[in-house]
């Protein structure tokens, strides 16, 4: 039997680390346990190409926004490598001629670049801007709050749910009205609300289906356009999105320095294989292989699906919990795209391979609504989309830590394929999706395509066998409407612990999750923690 440990984390992705850390700070005797020979899950900075090592790509997720300053600073992240260099401008260049940038925090330069499209949306900007920004002040907050047991009436859930309308007691009228209309309308049906040229609504439409397996039409996808734009959860910045030097692996690895340095030990190649459970509570694990290590509290960090259904079991999980867990929407249909380039796209609208302005933000494939509701619709229909759409951004612009001198790594996050790709590779129909997305951007910069020295295509296949992405979603679960807040990743157990004393859950299918923000992996060690100090052992009976 291995060495005893207070507690063991599944899974070392961003999540686990950061609960690992927070456990070991708090002084548990604390494992690491990834069955990956890196830690980092989807935050990874990889050299895809045996021949080319010195291109390195951030070969999943790709800019960061939503990590609190509260785990920044407990962690000490700064002083193991963190740094976040601000994004640039959005930048669409049309096929049929011109470009629009939309700035963050530039409302001068946002109104002299849409004007050129719309006098009136140039006009509408700081309005939407500012209305966002409300929105942001009400969700921010929320992202950190631990969501209540709506419905229970015992008095500890009581409480949670009447702390949660006293603090939002100062909301009005038309607050409310305007957080319901994100909660529920279409991206496309809200941006036709404040604007009228396809380009803007273009540009702003993409927000709303990242990571979605939904098109811009579909209710709900206000919603994610709101969780990608709130920002820095704390310093209620709007959607100040940054690359990290040395890609996304370096924020892993500098959470995993932190927890290291706390003491904690992460163990890697130890893929977990089940969860011991004794006398209805949460006693350790078994690795592939056979090996068994104990611990009284337990941080799971896996897709759901893994963590509950195949780890835990159906026999010790009560049987609405088991419905909801295999109910779990985990679709996606994204491709990542990972080029090495031999020079910046020279764009007809804006020409230049030197390095400018508008290469150092998302370098975008979205030129209207209808373009990006197309290729959802293509997808739902069983193909690859013939036109996908892409968010793209060339980190190199600020980090050169990646690639060589006058070279660059270009990251194309697109949409979208059929949701059942994670079935099969489709290795050669991923080649022609990937022809045909170069292809897009070579019809707007010209020399692009012959620019692509080394391409990397990870498809929904790879995401779920290689990094444990079930179904390719990049969340662990899809952020629709009845998979947020008090319902994720279900009714009842959305407070980090889960129907398994002692064994609690801190993976981005939680609240506050997706996304590489560790709120997941952090609020699961609080909720052990707390336990532990009051001498409980997580969820009530
Ligand atoms: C293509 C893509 C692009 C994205 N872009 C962004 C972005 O730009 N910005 C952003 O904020 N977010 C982005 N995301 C989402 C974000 O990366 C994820 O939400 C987040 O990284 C998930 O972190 P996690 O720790 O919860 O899970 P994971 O990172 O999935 O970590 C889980 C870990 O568990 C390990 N594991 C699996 N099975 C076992 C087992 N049986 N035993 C032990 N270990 C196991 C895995 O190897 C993995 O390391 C993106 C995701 C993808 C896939």
């Amino acid at each position: 039997m291995a060495a005893p440990y207070d507690a063991i984390v599944i899974g070392g992705g961003h999540n686990g680390l950061v609960a690992a850390a927070y456990l070991a700070r708090a002084g548990a005797r604390t494992v690491v346990l990834e069955a990956r020979h890196k830690a980092g899950g989807a935050a990874t900075t990889d050299s895809p190409w045996p021949d080319a090592p010195e291109f390195k790509v951030t070969r999943l997720s790709y800019v960061m926004s939503l990590m609190p300053p509260t785990i920044i600073r407990d962690l000490r992240l700064a002083s193991h490598g963190y740094k976040v260099y601000p994004m640039g401008p959005y930048y669409q260049a049309f096929p049929e001629g011109g470009s629009i940038r939309l700035y963050a925090d530039d409302a001068r330069r946002n109104h002299e670049s849409v004007a050129r499209w719309s006098k009136r949306d140039a006009d509408a900007m700081p309005r939407w801007d500012a209305w966002l920004a409300g929105l942001a002040d009400v969700l921010g907050p929320l992202l950190l709050t631990v969501p209540p047991r709506l419905g229970s009436r015992r008095p500890r859930d009581l409480a949670g749910t009447l702390r949660l309308a006293w603090r939002h007691r100062g909301l009005d009228v038309r607050t409310i009205a305007d957080v319901t209309r994100l909660m529920t309308m279409s991206i496309a049906d809200l941006l036709d609300d404040w604007f009228e040229s396809p380009q803007v609504k273009g540009a702003l439409a993409v927000n709303g289906v990242i990571g979605t397996w939904a098109g811009p039409f579909s209710p709900g996808t206000a919603y994610v356009m709101a969780h990608h734009s709130i920002g820095d959860v704390g310093d209620g910045h709007l959607g100040n999105w940054g690359f990290p030097e040395g890609g996304m692996g370096a924020v892993a690895a500098a959470i995993e320095a932190a927890a290291r340095g706390f003491g904690a030990q992460i163990r890697l190649g130890a893929r977990v294989a089940r969860v011991l459970v004794e006398g209805g509570r949460a006693a350790g694990v078994t690795l592939d292989g056979g090996e068994e290590i104990r611990a009284r509290t337990i941080v799971s960090t896996l897709h759901p699906r893994t963590a509950f259904l195949d780890q835990v079991g159906e026999e010790h999980l009560p049987a609405d919990f088991v419905r909801d867990i295999r109910n779990w929407k985990t679709r996606s249909g994204v491709v990542k795209i990972n080029l090495a380039l031999a020079e910046l796209p020279s764009f007809t609208a804006d020409p230049g391979t030197e390095l400018q302005e508008h290469h150092t933000g998302s370098v975008e494939m979205a030129p209207s609504v209808e373009f990006i509701e197309r290729a959802f619709q293509d997808a739902r229909e069983g193909r690859p989309a013939l036109r996908p759409f892409s968010d793209g951004v060339i980190p190199t612009s600020f980090d050169r830590t990646l690639s060589p001198e006058g070279t660059h790594i270009m990251s194309l996050f697109t949409q979208w394929v059929p949701s059942d790709w994670n079935r099969e590779p489709h290795a050669a129909e991923l080649e022609a999706y990937a022809d045909r997305m170069i292809g897009l951007y070579d019809e707007v910069a010209p020399n692009f395509k012959a620019s692509v020295l080394h391409r990397d295509i990870v498809g929904p296949y790879q995401m779920e066998h290689e990094y444990g992405l079930i179904g390719g979603n990049i969340f662990h679960g899809e952020l629709s409407l009845e998979q947020l807040f008090h319902m994720r990743p279900a009714p009842g157990y959305a407070d980090y612990r889960t129907p398994v004393p002692g064994l609690y859950y801190g993976s981005s299918a939680t609240h506050a999750g997706g996304g590489v923000c560790g709120i997941p992996g952090w609020q699961a060690a609080r909720a052990a923690i707390a336990d532990r100090k009051a001498g409980r052992r997580g969820r009530r009976a």
